[in-house]
């Protein structure tokens, strides 16, 4: 069971190292494929690997990784027990925002990765993937600011059956500022509510 979860998970590091399917391919150094436990709960979905994740491969390996990492000892929960993936494998130039045809055509891998894993919680981090997932999941009409809906529990019962998606606030609101820090702490408060 666990070997076919990970040859699975193998195949699709096999296709994203060799995609070209947007421009994005043409900077990569590593592309950012996700890590974590693969059985895990919860699914964290951030929006692209920033210079750092880019340079080394690991998902949420600077700033904002710090940040995450807090998060989730204020609720006792370990990396090794997340599941910690983007809408982007590759780095967008200069940090820009994705494009819509790159989160379409990176879509795929990630749609793989979730029927893999099965988690029970899939967090997007952030409006980029907020917006996209919610979509995806049939929520489109509860899709509203992130700055409404973060932390707010949706019951999706489309794509992947009883699946609950809880948007959060992307880790890097929280760099320079505090009192996002204390917003984030009590939304992951309520993902460890619904563990
Ligand atoms: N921001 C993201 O959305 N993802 C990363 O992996 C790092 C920073």
């Amino acid at each position: 069971m666990r070997k076919s979860i990970e040859n699975q998970l193998e195949k699709i590091k096999q296709k994203v190292l060799a995609c070209k399917k947007c421009s994005l391919y043409k900077d990569r150094i590593y592309p950012v494929i996700g890590e974590g436990n693969h059985q895990a709960k919860i699914m964290f979905v951030g929006e692209a690997p920033g210079s750092s994740e880019s340079k080394t491969g690991h998902p949420f390996c600077g700033s904002s990784g710090k940040i995450l990492d807090q998060l989730l000892n204020s609720i006792d929960v370990k990396r090794e027990d997340i599941y910690i993936t983007n809408l982007l494998k590759d780095r967008p130039p200069n940090n820009r925002d994705p494009k819509i045809e790159e989160i379409k055509a990176c879509y795929p891998y990630l749609k793989e990765q979730i029927k893999i894993i099965k988690p029970k919680i899939i967090s997007p981090l952030g409006r980029h993937s907020m917006q996209f997932l919610m979509q995806k999941f049939g929520l489109e009409k509860e899709i509203q600011l992130i700055s409404k809906i973060h932390g707010q529990v949706f019951q999706s019962n489309q794509l992947f059956k009883g699946i609950k998606i809880i948007p959060l606030y992307h880790p890097a609101v929280a760099v320079y500022n505090i009192n996002m820090k204390s917003i984030l702490i009590k939304d992951f408060q309520i993902l460890k509510n619904n563990l």
